[in-house]
């Protein structure tokens, strides 16, 4: 090791670390002096000794001797640490080691969660956050009871309204079910997808439409004397509505447009609502945070059409679309056989002689068309997709080179569903905040 000629001094009053006769492990009995106040590397090839020195000589000793300082009693219970094997240490001060420490191979792991400083963003946003509507960018508002009563009164005062509570809102079904039990709970109307109608017995609605319901829980004249009524109509109305309620103004011609409330976070136009901010919301190792699409990885994997297709020269059976190989007497080639017999191909036809229609099917899948069950067919990229995603890792080898790594499309790369990356602190969402340099972040 090499000296530069030494001119600092310190409380120690050694100028250097001096180790005499250290023998621990593989270290043949080395004298020698490391310069104090300075960044010292020590280097060299596997097994010549680094760590024996660095850990088991001088971060040892330096443990010991701190260990000594402390009672005999408080000894008693630590016990006595083992004095290397070394002669003599001169000028040593206590001792810190800082380990490497492999992290989890966790692809979702960053600084921020590596470090933690992330867990106190989760925190700090479930507690401060303030939430904006992904549909129309507005703030969310709670209200209660009381502030829902006033509002009426400022807003529709001596004008006739319909209180409503919404209980399906963009879900298909019939709803038979739903229609009996609001009608044996004594409401007589509803309204469906806009319309006030009167509640029947089996009464239904299109299966494979999709609707918005609501039970239509009074209808009244907002005016002072009946306050107590209204008041009573409104914790109704909320109770059935979990929560979430609807006023429909009675205008001249029709009804107006229905205004939105809710105890929760909700967007007062649209009337899409938010769960109450938590800090897993916030994580994307939590389903409740993640983005769906991408699994809170912020890209995904993505088969794509010209990966699996590297030359249209070739033809199905000589091996045109490369993870399935040359012709083999297997379901896969069977499917695909019978889809371009259709089209009057065969699997010798090059690929780019088959026609473009027969190719799409192919490639993208014919289940959303009329085709006859027997000639329906997800489709090559979903299928392999599909095989990547839930397959073991012989698929995921097999699918390594056609596959190609994009950002997710959904969540730009933020990784948390949109909801959570509406939640916002002096305008910003914590994705922002996490993207920020520590400079900058610490100036906001
Ligand atoms: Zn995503």
């Amino acid at each position: 090791m090499k000296e530069e000629s030494i001119t600092v001094s310190d409380a120690t009053g050694y100028e250097a670390i001096e180790i005499f006769g250290a023998r621990e492990h593989n270290l043949k009995n080395l004298d020698l002096s490391i310069p104090r106040n300075k960044l010292v590397v020590i280097t060299g090839i596997s097994g010549s000794g680094k760590s024996s020195l660095a850990f088991d000589t001088l971060y040892a000793e330096g443990q010991r001797r701190y260990m000594e300082s402390f009672s005999a009693y408080a000894r008693s219970f630590i016990g006595n640490m083992e004095r290397p094997d070394v002669d003599k240490i001169n000028g040593l001060s206590p001792v810190i080691s800082i380990e490497q420490k492999t992290t989890s191979r966790n692809p979702r792991s960053t600084v921020g969660t590596v470090t933690e400083i992330y867990d106190f963003f989760r925190l700090l946003f479930a507690r401060a956050g303030e939430a904006f509507s992904y549909v129309t960018g507005e703030k969310m508002v709670r209200q209660s009871e009381d502030q829902i009563i006033q509002h009426l009164f400022d807003n529709f005062n001596q004008k006739k309204i319909s209180l409503l509570a919404p209980v399906v809102k963009g879900r298909k079904g019939h709803y038979r079910e739903l229609f009996e039990e609001i009608r044996k709970s004594g409401f007589t109307k509803v309204r469906i997808d806009g319309e006030i109608t009167d509640l029947v017995p089996k009464m239904q609605v299109d299966r494979y439409k999709i609707h918005d319901i609501e039970i239509v829980i009074d209808r009244l004249l907002v005016q002072e004397v009946d306050r107590y009524r209204i008041s009573q109509s409104v914790t109704a109305t909320l109770k059935q509505g979990k929560g979430i309620m609807m006023v429909v103004p009675h205008l001249d011609k029709g009804d107006g447009k229905a205004q939105f409330f809710s105890k929760y976070l909700m967007d007062p136009v649209s009337g899409i609502s938010y769960d109450e901010p938590a800090p897993n919301m916030f994580s994307f190792n939590s389903p409740y945070g993640a983005c769906p699409t991408c699994n809170g990885l912020g890209h995904i994997e993505e088969i794509t059409e010209d990966s699996i297709i590297p030359d249209r020269a070739l033809s199905i059976a000589q091996g045109g679309i490369a993870p399935l190989g040359e012709y083999r007497d297997i379901w896969i080639f069977r499917t695909l056989e019978t889809l371009v017999k259709k089209y009057k191909g065969k699997l010798a036809t090059p690929i780019n002689e088959l026609p473009k229609e027969c190719l799409q099917v192919i490639l993208h899948g014919n289940l959303e068309s009329e085709a006859k069950p027997t000639l329906q067919f997800q489709g090559i990229l979903k299928f392999l997709q599909e095989y990547n995603e839930h397959g073991s890792e012989y698929a995921q080898d097999w699918l390594q080179e056609y596959k190609t790594v994009r950002v997710c499309p959904d969540c730009q790369g933020a990784r948390l569903k949109k909801e959570s990356l509406h939640f916002k602190i002096d305008g910003r969402n914590i994705s922002e905040l996490a993207n920020l340099d520590l400079n900058d972040l610490e100036a906001w």
